[in-house]
């Protein structure tokens, strides 16, 4: 069935790239977006892939997740969805749950300056009252002012970000210019970058976040303004800090992202502690936090998870040990000590970014774990062996030494514990018990160590 519509506004303001002159095929593409493209359709809305979806596709790689907009308003979403929620206060966003995946829908926005220029256009649906608001900076506090499609992709950050699809006959839409800077590998601000900073802050570290997953440069007058602006991030609550930094360095790019955000100045704004440490710090706990990033992307490489929690142990590592060298002459127990310099060291971080609880925990756990590894009677290796956070904690020694932490081949010992039977484990616990052997034996190790 054929529904007459009037064409969309704004869509001739486009550079139509036709199903030829692109490489996106309809197989790539989730079937649940593609459900929900063809049912809005059909219902007589517009609907297009947009964002992330369609410029990683047109690179070649595989979408992370499949953003859709649309002519029909969050109620009306709402209604022809029934698996849909509308959430967010800043952006109403309407998310649509397939299983496990989750499609998420924007009505077409317009872009701020367009409130005042409200005109009988049937399209722009300015809803009374508080729709869209600005703080006394220039920020954008509220953005729910719907308008024509070429507004909508002029309000988006990047030009790359701004591409739209359709199933309808299988164009892309370029409204600025998007493909010509796919083309040359660049991420380009749509309209004036500093004034784009200032309405949303985020939009700095989403700069280097593309240009870190997708190795394309930062077009010089997008990073031009990045480090004058880089305070504004001061203005962002750190639960959006937390939700950004986990994409900054959970995308697959941690190292590159991180050389980014020190190279911008941004980083300071994210984890002032633990940069501050790295610059007055040893080698090996440099070294560690390299080779924690590394890691994590040589395991998202490989398909594995990584967690945040471990991620923020070994960022705060460096934080800890200045913490606990520096109040080492205090008369608490090395315990006690650890416990109190451990909590200022999370306290601290969350000032920043709002790391949720179950992950500080688990922090702290992995943490703990290193003084009952370090420890080794035999308490303290059954009650480490069986906790549920060994493994990490384990992976976390090894990082250390690794990194040059001299931890007397703990590590090792560690490696054979778990490799061995009960027999051997038993004789292994049995033979640390006795100190004399236990001394001889390890300055044996520490010369062969040094002879390398
Ligand atoms: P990813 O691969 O990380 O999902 P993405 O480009 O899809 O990248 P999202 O955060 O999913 O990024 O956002 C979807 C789209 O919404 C973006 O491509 C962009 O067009 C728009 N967008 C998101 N955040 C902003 C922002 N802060 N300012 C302007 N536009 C934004
Ligand atoms: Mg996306």
């Amino acid at each position: 069935m054929m529904i007459e519509r009037r064409s969309l506004a704004g869509v001739e303001k486009a550079t139509l790239i036709e199903r030829d002159q692109h490489p996106i095929s309809r197989k790539q593409i989730s079937p649940s977006a593609l459900k929900v493209l063809y049912k809005l359709g059909n219902e007589g809305f517009y609907a297009y892939l947009v964002g992330g979806g369609v410029r990683d596709l047109l690179l070649g790689n595989k979408p992370k997740d499949f953003d859709i907009a649309t002519n029909a308003t969050p109620d009306e979403l709402k209604r022809l969805f029934r698996n849909s929620r509308i959430i967010g206060r800043r952006f109403k966003i309407v998310h649509i749950r397939f299983g496990r995946e989750i499609i998420e829908v924007t009505t077409f926005r317009a872009h701020h300056g367009a409130q005042n220029q409200i005109d009988d256009s049937v399209s722009r649906r300015q809803i009374q009252g508080l729709d869209s608001a600005h703080s006394s900076a220039g920020m954008i506090l509220r953005d729910n002012v719907y308008g024509d499609i070429d507004e909508d992709a002029l309000r988006r950050d990047f030009t790359v970000n701004a591409l739209y699809y359709t199933t309808n006959n299988f164009q892309v839409l370029d409204f600025c210019t998007g493909m010509e800077d796919l083309r040359t590998r660049q991420i380009r601000m749509i309209g004036d970058p500093a004034e784009r900073y200032k309405e949303d802050p985020v939009r700095m570290l989403r700069a280097l976040r593309f240009s870190a997953k997708l190795d394309f440069s930062i077009e010089d007058n997008t990073g031009r303004p990045i480090k004058e602006l880089a305070h504004l991030l001061e203005s962002i609550s750190p639960a959006r800090l937390f939700d950004e930094t986990l994409k900054l360095l959970t995308g697959g790019y941690a190292v590159r992202t991180f050389a980014l955000l020190r190279e911008y100045k941004l980083g300071q704004y994210l984890f002032a502690p633990t940069l501050e440490a790295l610059e007055k710090t040893e080698e090996a706990a440099c070294k560690l936090v390299d080779l924690a990033l590394r890691n994590t992307d040589l395991r998202l490489a490989e398909g594995k998870s990584v967690t945040p929690a471990f991620l923020f142990a070994a960022l705060l590592w460096p934080v800890l040990r200045q913490g606990i060298a520096r109040e080492s002459a205090s008369l608490d127990s090395p315990y006690q000590l650890f416990q109190q310099v451990a909590n200022q060291v999370i306290v601290a971080q969350l000032k920043y970014t709002a790391v949720p609880k179950r992950f500080t925990a688990a922090t702290r756990e992995i943490w703990e774990l290193q003084l009952r590894f370090e420890k080794r009677n035999r308490r303290s290796i059954e009650s480490a062996f069986n906790h549920p956070r060994f493994r990490a904690a384990y992976d976390f020694l090894l990082l250390r030494e690794e990194s040059g932490e001299n931890l007397d081949a703990l590590g090792q010992w560690w490696t054979d514990f778990q490799n061995s039977d009960t027999k051997r484990r038993t004789e292994l616990i049995t033979a640390l018990a006795r100190p004399r052997t236990r001394r001889r034996r390890r300055s044996k190790r520490k010369s062969k160590g040094t002879t390398e």
